[in-house]
C-alpha cells in the first residue's frame, strides 16, 4: 500500500533523521529502491519526475507498476509515491492517477503566484490524504541544460508557503541538482537555520543530494532536513556498473546478452547505492 509522505517525514524530523527520495527511471529502478528499503527497514519515497512519468507510459502505469510490486515482493515498509518538481497540470494528473505525494514546484512563479498555486492544491491533498511539498526560492542546477548557482531562498517567503498548510518544504541552501561544480561555495547552513527559524516544525527538503559531503548532509538534518532527494547518484552508479560488464565483454559470454542479465549490475550498483544513502540519512531500522 501506498502512503502519504506526512507521518514518515513527521518522525523523522522529530528523530534527526531523514528519508531519502529516490527517483526511479523503469522497472529495475523500482525493484532495486523498494528492496534495499525493505531489507534495510527503512521508509522510502519513490520520486517521479514528469519527465520520467512519461518515459514510464505516464501516471496510471507508474502507480500500476509501484503497487503491483509492493503486492508481489511483500514490501511492508512505508513507502510514498511522489511527483518530483510537478507543475500545477501535472500535479492534477498524479493526484487522480493514485500518487500518494505531490511536490508542486511553483519556484519560478512571482511569489504570489506560487502561493495561489499551492493553496489551491493544499485543500486537495488535504481531503484525499496526500502529502504536498512546496518550493520557495529556486534549486540551480542544469536540469533545464542551464547551469545554475545554488540559490538561497528568502525565509519570509519560506514562512508564507509554509503556513499555507503544506506538508513539507523545499527551500534553496546553495544546494544545485546535478554534478557540483568545482568551485562550489557549499550549503548555506545561516539561511537554513533562519528558515528553520520562520517554519517551525515543518519537515525541510534537500534537493540536490547527489554529491554533497556527508558532514554537510548530517549537519543540514541536524538543522530540521527531514527528507533528502538522490537521483543522479543511482544514474552514474547504474552507468558505470553497466558499462563495465560490457567493456568486459561479458554480454558477449554464453547468454550475457540476455537484458536480465545486461542490466543485473546495474540494478546491484542502485542497490548498494541506496544502502550507503539510508545509511548516511540515519532512516535504517526505522520504519
Ligand atoms: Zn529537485
Amino acid at each position: 500500500m501506498l502512503v502519504s509522505a506526512k507521518e514518515m517525514l513527521n518522525k523523522a524530523r522529530d528523530g534527526k533523521y531523514a528519508v531519502g527520495q529516490f527517483n526511479i527511471n523503469n522497472l529495475e529502478w523500482t525493484k532495486a529502491i523498494l528492496l534495499t528499503a525493505q531489507e534495510l527497514n527503512s521508509p522510502v519515497i519513490l520520486g517521479v519526475s514528469e519527465g520520467a512519468g512519461k518515459y514510464m507510459c505516464g501516471y496510471t502505469t507508474v502507480v500500476g507498476m509501484v503497487k503491483g510490486m509492493i503486492n508481489e515482493l511483500g514490501i511492508t515498509v512505508p513507502v510514498a509515491l511522489h511527483l518530483d518538481h510537478g507543475t500545477f497540470e501535472g500535479a492534477k494528473a498524479c493526484i487522480n492517477a493514485g500518487f500518494s505525494s505531490i511536490m508542486f514546484d511553483g519556484s519560478h512563479y512571482p511569489i504570489e503566484e506560487n502561493i495561489a498555486k499551492t493553496t489551491a492544491l493544499v485543500n486537495t491533498c488535504d481531503v484525499l490524504g496526500i502529502s504536498l511539498e512546496a518550493e520557495v526560492g529556486a534549486i540551480g542546477g542544469e536540469e533545464d541544460g542551464v547551469i545554475g548557482k545554488g540559490e538561497c531562498a528568502n525565509p519570509d517567503e519560506c514562512k508564507a508557503v509554509a503556513d499555507l498548510g503544506v506538508t513539507m518544504l523545499a527551500a534553496g541552501i546553495g544546494n544545485i541538482h546535478g554534478k557540483y561544480p568545482e568551485n562550489w561555495e557549499g550549503l548555506s547552513f545561516e539561511t537554513l537555520a533562519a528558515i528553520k527559524e520562520k517554519v517551525g516544525d515543518m519537515p525541510l527538503v534537500l534537493h540536490g543530494g547527489t554529491g554533497i559531503p556527508d558532514e554537510m548532509i548530517k549537519k543540514a538534518i541536524s538543522l530540521g532536513v527531514a527528507k533528502i532527494n538522490v537521483n543522479t547518484e543511482c544514474q552514474w552508479a547504474f552507468q558505470k556498473a553497466v558499462r563495465k560488464y560490457i567493456e568486459e565483454g561479458k554480454d558477449l559470454q554464453g547468454k550475457g546478452f540476455d537484458p536480465r542479465k545486461l542490466l543485473a549490475p546495474g540494478f546491484e550498483a542502485i542497490k548498494a547505492t541506496v544502502k550507503e544513502k539510508m545509511e548516511l540519512f540515519g532512516s535504517v531500522g526505522k520504519a
